[in-house]
């Protein structure tokens, strides 16, 4: 039997362990934002989260011979992590964003629950100001939950395919957006007044009219996430990843508000502030002002042409090369771009990548890589995936930084990329890229682009690069082409 004093001290410990939990958060921050630190980032999150873990579970008093916190506490930890680390396991890294995706949504799911079970206390106060401020807190925490969920769960379905990439631009988009938004301010009012009338008023079909509201703003928040995000063109879902990763920051801290937990108040204002901070970002390096991605529609706005899957070009307009030409193209060069994209990540070819460039450096021939912050289908893919091999980050830059030097560059190698290399960017008004920054690959000598056939990337937009004079193409798949240059040079 644990006696009480020794109880007494250890209800101390949650609030110290919170405040060291909070220090290593945003250490682990500080440390993801760069390639060199991020491992130690990580670290310092996973040491965060497991006293934030301990912590909360000293707070649900298991040593208590009646409570039933044991219970409460460990059987979702033990169920959750298990589920957690079997996903995390069989993951491929092109299943990455998808998953992160589901995450969000779970964050989402999460603060409506809390919120609908706050809502449900009996004990809690129904009238004078902290009961109003309470009642707010739960009605924004509610909606802000829901509209992550559902936005979550679009998001995770154009993702890998399984809904259309393409925006859902329904007649009078914004007005409904509006719409829905004054009914959640009513909604408000209204859930206060009722709130204050206390539980068992007026019942509406048995339901307590306070509650009956607030699922009433889980609905409609809901529809109004599935409708933002599906209004979102393809080539938009960078920035929208990010912002669901910031609004997912914003309901960990609604529910922290509603739980009064100043761990989860804090914690999710950083993950939705670095969210909003890297939406910027990614706005930015897509030339796309915030407003147009959140309410949706950009590049397919109505009067503008559909488009393009393809312009009548195909596999017989375009120069093939072989494994042993682009060896002795890489022989002779001075100097080599590596352009990757999302294909490397599905080709698994990041190790063969780095050997190819280890071999060429050794040689003397310079070899950079050129990363597009939309590249892959994450924010920072391609560096994660560079880094797992060991490429070193010194030779890695960033699109704004290798541009200029392309004009001079011998040889540019594209990856498993197309998007991000499109010309057509900065030509064709009617693209959804239209506007978007891209990689100015076809300035360069020559340019070898490794796909497996001639399909369109994520935007669904034929690339005129592929069938520049200076451009050819190594059909197969990266890994494969990567294994027979390697094979020739070694040769
Ligand atoms: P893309 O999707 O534009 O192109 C990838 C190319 O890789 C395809 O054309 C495909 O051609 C090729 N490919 C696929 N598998 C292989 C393989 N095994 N071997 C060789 N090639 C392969 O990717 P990018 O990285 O260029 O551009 C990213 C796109 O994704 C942008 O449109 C961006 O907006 C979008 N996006 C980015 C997100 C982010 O956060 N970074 C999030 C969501 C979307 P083929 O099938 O012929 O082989």
């Amino acid at each position: 039997m644990i006696s009480a004093s020794l109880i007494d001290a250890l209800s101390n410990i949650p609030a110290a362990a919170y405040m060291g939990a909070i220090v290593l958060f945003i250490l682990s921050l500080g440390g993801l934002s760069h390639p060199e630190t991020a491992r130690r980032g990580n670290l310092y999150g996973m040491i965060g989260m497991a006293i934030a873990i301990a912590a909360t579970f000293l707070l649900a008093n298991p040593w208590s011979v009646t409570g039933s916190g044991w219970a409460l506490v460990l059987v979702p930890l033990l169920a959750g992590g298990a589920i957690g680390a079997v996903m995390a396991q069989r993951v491929a890294m092109t299943g990455m964003p998808q998953l992160v995706a589901l995450l969000h949504s779970f964050v989402g799911l999460a603060a409506v629950l809390v919120g609908v079970a706050s809502a449900m206390d009996s004990g809690a106060p129904h009238t004078g100001p902290e009961a109003v401020v309470h009642q707010l807190e739960i009605w924004v925490g509610v909606a802000i939950g829901a509209v992550t969920f559902t936005g979550s769960v679009v998001a995770w379905g154009k993702l890998r395919g399984t809904f259309s990439g393409r925006p859902l631009l329904l007649p009078g988009r914004h007005a409904l957006n509006a719409v829905a938004a004054l009914g959640l301010v009513v909604g408000a009012a209204a859930y206060v007044h009722f709130s204050a009338a206390g539980h068992g008023a007026a019942a509406v079909g048995g339901l307590d009219p306070a509650l009956a509201l607030l699922i009433a703003n889980a609905v409609l928040s809901g529809l109004l996430g599935l409708h933002l995000v599906a209004a979102i063109g393809g080539a938009d879902m960078p920035v929208v990843v990010s912002l669901l990763n910031s609004y997912s920051g914003w309901a960990a801290a609604s529910a922290g508000f509603m739980l009064s937990n100043d761990l989860l108040i804090v914690t999710g204002a950083l993950v939705g502030s670095s969210g909003a901070i890297l939406s910027k970002i990614m706005c930015d390096a897509m030339n796309r002002s915030i407003w147009s991605v959140v309410f949706g529609g950009f590049g397919a706005q109505s009067g503008a042409a559909p488009a393009k899957t393809g312009d009548g070009r195909g596999r017989d307009d375009v120069i093939e090369t072989t494994t042993a030409q682009v060896a002795e193209q890489a022989r002779a060069a001075g100097s080599i771009v590596i352009v990757p994209g999302y294909g490397l990540a599905v080709a698994r070819a990041q190790h063969l990548v780095h050997e190819f460039t280890s071999r060429l450096r050794a040689d003397g021939v310079n070899v950079r890589y050129a990363i597009h912050p939309v590249a892959g289908r994450l924010p920072g893919h391609m560096n994660v995936l560079l880094a797992e091999a060991g490429v070193p980050y010194d030779i890695v830059l960033e699109m704004d930084e290798i541009n200029e030097d392309l004009p001079e560059t011998d040889l540019v190698l594209v990856i498993g990329a197309n998007d991000i290399v499109n010309p057509g960017a900065e030509t064709d008004a009617s693209s959804p890229i239209y506007g978007m920054p891209v990689l100015q690959v076809w300035k360069s000598a020559q340019v070898v682009v490794f796909k497996r056939g001639m399909s369109a990337g994520y935007a669904g937009v034929q690339n005129p690069l592929f069938f520049e004079g200076n451009t050819s193409m190594m059909f197969g798949d990266a890994k494969d082409s990567l294994a027979g240059i390697l094979a020739t040079l070694q040769g």
